[in-house]
């Protein structure tokens, strides 16, 4: 797909951010391309529209601004999953480990209903770490998590075998 080369392009690599060797992917680039913007959301929406995925859910911070647009686009709802303490409603709660030390992701209690089919979405897989915490989240609520869904996948780093048999849909690799 020509479209795929393009998006590539756009999205420019700074080195050694945030630490000493990260070769960090920086998708703000593709956002002041709208073709190349538009371009993503439409392959991810050609992917899912006839799928029946009532949920898509967007990890903090750069999955809310894929979920969104792709979410309008398919008749779903957009399910936020955050950093802790910035949903003021009922939340229930996922640690999960980082390079160092651990973090946590939090959803709305309420937002998915038993069974709903689910879309997971965010800008990169690296570890897998943040995919998997999303996932069980929407688990334990009773969520039926179709498929993860990424821009890019940095594949030396295994992040697809930790998300086990659930599928994972990306655009694109770098290596
Ligand atoms: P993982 O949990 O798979 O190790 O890391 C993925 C998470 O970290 C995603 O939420 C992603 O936004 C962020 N992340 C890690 N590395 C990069 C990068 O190089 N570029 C961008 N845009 N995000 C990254």
């Amino acid at each position: 797909d020509d479209r795929i080369a393009h998006i590539s392009s756009t999205i420019r690599v700074i080195p050694d951010f945030p630490k000493p060797g990260i070769m960090f992917q920086d998708i703000t680039t593709m956002l002041l391309d709208p073709v190349a913007f538009k371009d993503s959301i439409d392959l991810f929406v050609e992917r899912y529209k006839d799928k029946d995925i009532s949920v898509v859910a967007g990890v903090e911070a750069r999955g809310f601004i894929f979920g969104p647009p792709i979410a309008l686009a398919i008749g779903a709802k957009f399910v936020p999953m955050r950093k802790p303490n910035k949903l003021p409603g009922a939340v229930i709660s996922e640690e999960y480990s980082l390079e160092y030390g651990t973090d946590i992701m939090e959803m709305h209690v309420g937002a998915v209903e038993v069974g709903e089919r689910t879309l997971v979405i965010d800008d990169l897989i690296a570890t897998g770490g943040t995919l998997v915490a999303a996932i069980n989240l929407l688990e334990r609520v009773g969520a039926n998590v179709v498929e993860c869904a990424c821009v890019i996948e940095l594949p030396d780093l295994k992040g697809r075998d930790r998300l086990g048999d659930k599928p994972l849909f990306v655009l694109f690799s770098r290596y």
